[in-house]
């Protein structure tokens, strides 16, 4: 009787386990902006064509990498921003889980392109089926210039699952919104089938969100802002009179990460009680900072979900803040005296 046991083919299991990563055209923008910012980069350029389903191209000026990395950062597990297990309570970088450029290695046909700045030529490689296809010395400048063609052009079966160019292309600009909201400080852009979509110089949180959600927020936002020593929050709420019926701009960051958190949006539902009608929503954009030991980010291979060690404090804190910022708004009871 033969075994029935067989171990796949590396290959195989990087499509596999891709899938976890890469969903569609979006999800491999996240990870791709996320690592140029990881990179300390100042001005991230995103192109892509037919909703990313061709094209997916991000062009960093950030530290860019040596020939050896440039090889290594396509490897399953490859990271250089982690090296142990503890250090996953200290994560201050977007990435640590060193398996995005693995997955897109396994599920597109890339071309990286990458110098130091303390370099004189940079590295050219291509790559498909996780396989290095040709790899050597090439003028560039100074960062990252990384390109992934074709998406799931051997995955057929996950190809056909995604969407039209215009559902894929939301997806790919709500991860582009959520990057640049976060880092109002780095300069943005986005190119669609060569019509640029976004241009953001770096400016203020204000500025930026502006420019992002459009400018009828200029006279809608109120600041938010409080500290203590376990925590910090910033960002702006939306005025209650500009509640709308449906869900819209509604963005939590913890540690500049986006995250999905039913349970903190009910706290500021909460601080809203009683300025709006209890079938509208407010909008906001908080970003709260804490002691990365107090968080775990390692619940999903997304990233959108993560543990606080006590939540009810993070509740209540923002509940708090968002009150006090909307304190102007609430109709206080006056009493008056006959005299
Ligand atoms: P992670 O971000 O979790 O470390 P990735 O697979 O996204 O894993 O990237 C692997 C490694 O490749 C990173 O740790 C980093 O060292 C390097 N790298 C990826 N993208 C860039 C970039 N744009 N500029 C410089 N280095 C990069
Ligand atoms: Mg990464």
């Amino acid at each position: 009787m033969p075994d029935n046991i067989q171990l796949l083919p590396d290959h195989i299991a990087n499509q596999i386990a891709a899938g976890e990563v890469i969903q569609r055209p979006a999800s491999a923008v996240k990870e791709l902006l996320e690592n140029a910012v990881d990179a300390g980069a100042t001005e991230i350029r995103l192109i892509v064509n037919d909703a990313g389903k061709a094209l997916i191209q991000v062009i960093d000026n950030g530290k860019g990498m040596n020939e050896t990395d440039a090889r290594l950062c396509f490897e399953r597990h490859a990271t250089s921003k982690i090296r142990q297990i503890e250090d996953l309570f200290h994560i201050n970088t977007m990435g640590f889980r060193g398996e995005a450029l693995a997955s897109v290695a396994a599920v597109s046909q890339v071309e990286l392109r990458t110098r130091r700045h303390s370099d004189e030529l940079g590295t050219y490689i291509e790559i498909e089926n996780s396989a290095v296809v040709r790899q050597e010395p090439c003028a560039a400048a100074p960062g990252t210039s990384i390109s992934m063609k074709n998406l799931f052009f051997n995955v057929p079966a996950r190809r056909n699952f995604l969407k039209s160019n215009a559902a894929e292309m939301r997806h790919v600009i709500d991860e582009f919104i959520r990057v640049a909201m976060a880092f109002p400080q780095l300069f943005f852009s986005l190119t669609h089938n060569g019509q640029q979509v976004f241009h953001l110089d770096r400016g203020s949180l204000k500025q930026r969100l502006v420019q992002l959600l459009g400018s009828h927020y200029n006279s809608r936002l109120v600041s938010v802002q409080e500290q203590t020593d376990y925590l910090n929050i910033q960002g702006f709420v939306g005025k209650p009179e500009s509640a709308k019926k449906t869900r819209g701009d509604q963005y939590f960051f913890v540690n500049n990460r986006f995250i999905r958190s039913a349970y903190l949006n009910h706290a500021v539902m909460q601080a809203y009680q009683d300025l709006i009608p209890g079938d509208s929503f407010p909008a906001y954009v908080l970003f709260i900072d804490l002691n990365p030991e107090q968080i775990d980010v390692n619940v999903h291979p997304t990233k959108q979900e993560i543990k606080f060690e006590d939540e009810k404090i993070v509740y209540a804190f923002v509940q708090a803040a968002v009150k006090h910022a909307l304190a102007q708004f609430s109709i206080t009871p006056t009493l008056e005296f006959d005299i």
